[in-house]
């Protein structure tokens, strides 16, 4: 199973917050990945930050982080713009302390803004971040994630290109929120094969070698995503078309389950890839 890697996004609901619990229980679920769920804001002080980063390391468990919720690039007001890019320039700080190399994060909303106009704001601020912090991660990169609300920045060709303009920008690829934004039209082997061809083709071994992929089933409206659902039951997607692509192709990502029970997901998905070898 070479490199590929499967892990929880956020911490193990039985480790009741308790760092040491935490990587213990991933290592006994033979899990390899975590995603730092930092959805509410970095709250903590540097040394722990360092301990939960010598907790990674010594257990040999992939580190990504969950940037706050509350990035906006594109907003309407200049200071929650600011605000925002300084989340983010927060993130590359603390990376290496926690071991971190994968910082994802939503842009944010199209703020009445047409696409095309938020398209140059959001990809201004990320070169100022990256310009200004992005030497402080320590070969951390920002990982724009694919949104599921049709109302917010991150479609397929918005990353695409984002990713092609900015350095240190690449894509996580959350296989629910771009089947709640398609209204289900992911569902086959052809549906998965497009979408991974067209970040390939355009951003070639930068993506190949830094796959970042988020499932969890998923409801949506015409608005697109609704809320997250536990995988293999009636919510789509179906992620077995994608798991097959990954062993015939032999690319390695790494699944970051973000059901609402991330490890219960992060083991059905590690489970479905292990059938089939
Ligand atoms: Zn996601």
């Amino acid at each position: 199973m070479a490199d590929i890697k499967f892990g929880p996004a956020g911490y193990p609901v039985a480790a009741k917050g308790r760092v040491s619990r935490v990587f213990s229980i991933l290592k006994e679920a033979k899990l390899s990945a975590l995603e730092y769920a930092a959805v509410y804001g970095l709250r903590m002080g540097l040394e722990k930050a360092e301990m939960i980063g010598n907790h990674a390391r010594d257990s040999g468990i992939s580190m990504s982080m969950h940037a706050p919720y509350y990035v906006s690039l594109a907003s309407k007001k200049q200071d929650i713009r600011e605000r925002s890019k300084g989340r983010l320039a927060k993130a590359l700080q603390f990376a290496p302390l926690m071991h971190v190399k994968r910082i994802v994060f939503h842009a944010g909303g199209y703020s009445g803004l047409s696409q095309e106009e938020a398209y140059a704001v959001v990809r201004d601020a990320i070169e100022e971040i990256w310009e200004r912090a992005g030497h402080l991660g320590d070969g951390a990169i920002l990982m724009a994630e694919t949104a599921g609300k049709m109302g917010a920045f991150g479609s397929v060709e918005e990353l695409i290109r984002l990713c092609h303009d900015v350095d240190g920008c690449l894509p996580t690829i959350d296989w629910a929120h771009l089947y709640a934004r398609s209204k289900g039209k992911i569902k086959d082997r052809d549906s998965y094969l497009d979408i991974i061809g067209r970040f390939e083709d355009e951003l070639g071994n930068r993506f190949v070698d830094n796959m970042h992929f988020h499932v969890s089933g998923v409801t949506y409206t015409k608005r697109g995503e609704k809320s997250h659902r536990p995988m293999g039951g009636k919510w789509g997607p179906d992620i077995l078309p994608l798991m097959q692509i990954v062993k015939d192709v032999g690319y390695t990502p790494t699944f970051i389950s973000e059901t609402p029970n991330s490890l219960e997901g992060a083991l059905y998905t590690k489970h479905l890839f292990e059938a089939l070898e």
